[in-house]
C-alpha cells in the first residue's frame, strides 16, 4: 500500500468520506504513468487555447508523447486506493478497489469489504444516502 498523495493533481479522483455514523474514508486514484513512452502521467486533455483542463473529456492524453487511452476502457483498468475506519466494527484498515462505480442500495459507489469484519462498505459517488 503506497502513502497517500501529497496533491489532488496527482489523481485522477480524491475524496474524504464519513461512513455510517462513525466511520469515514479517504479514498483517491493515482494518476498512472504513461503505459507508452513511460515518461509522464497520463492526464485530461488541456485546451490550448485557454490552457484549462477539458474535465469532460472521455479520453486522457499523456503531456510528453500525445499518446491517447480511451477513460471508459482505462478506468477499470486503475485502483480507488482506500484508507478508511470501518463503521461496524471500528477497524482501522486499508484497501483497493477497481475504479468503476458500482450500483450499491441505490446509489452508484466505489464497493470494498472491511478487511476485519467482512461488511460491505461503499463510498458514494456524491454525498448522498444509501437506501436502507
Ligand atoms: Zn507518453
Ligand atoms: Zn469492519
Amino acid at each position: 500500500m503506497s502513502e497517500m498523495p501529497e496533491s489532488m493533481d496527482e489523481c485522477f479522483y480524491f475524496t474524504n468520506r464519513t461512513l455510517g455514523e462513525k466511520g469515514n474514508a479517504i479514498a483517491w486514484v493515482r494518476k498512472p504513468m504513461c503505459p507508452e513512452c513511460g515518461k509522464a502521467k497520463l492526464g485530461k486533455p488541456v485546451d490550448p487555447k485557454t490552457g484549462k483542463v477539458k474535465s469532460r473529456a472521455t479520453i486522457y492524453v499523456c503531456p510528453a508523447c500525445n499518446y491517447e487511452v480511451n477513460k471508459e476502457e482505462f478506468d477499470p483498468t486503475l485502483k480507488v486506493e482506500i484508507q478508511y475506519t470501518c463503521p461496524h466494527c471500528g477497524n482501522e484498515g486499508e484497501a483497493e478497489t477497481e475504479y468503476k462505480l458500482k450500483t450499491y442500495k441505490g446509489a452508484k459507489s466505489y464497493l470494498f469489504v472491511c478487511s476485519k469484519c467482512n461488511e460491505k462498505l461503499a463510498i458514494t459517488k456524491k454525498m448522498k444516502k444509501l437506501k436502507e
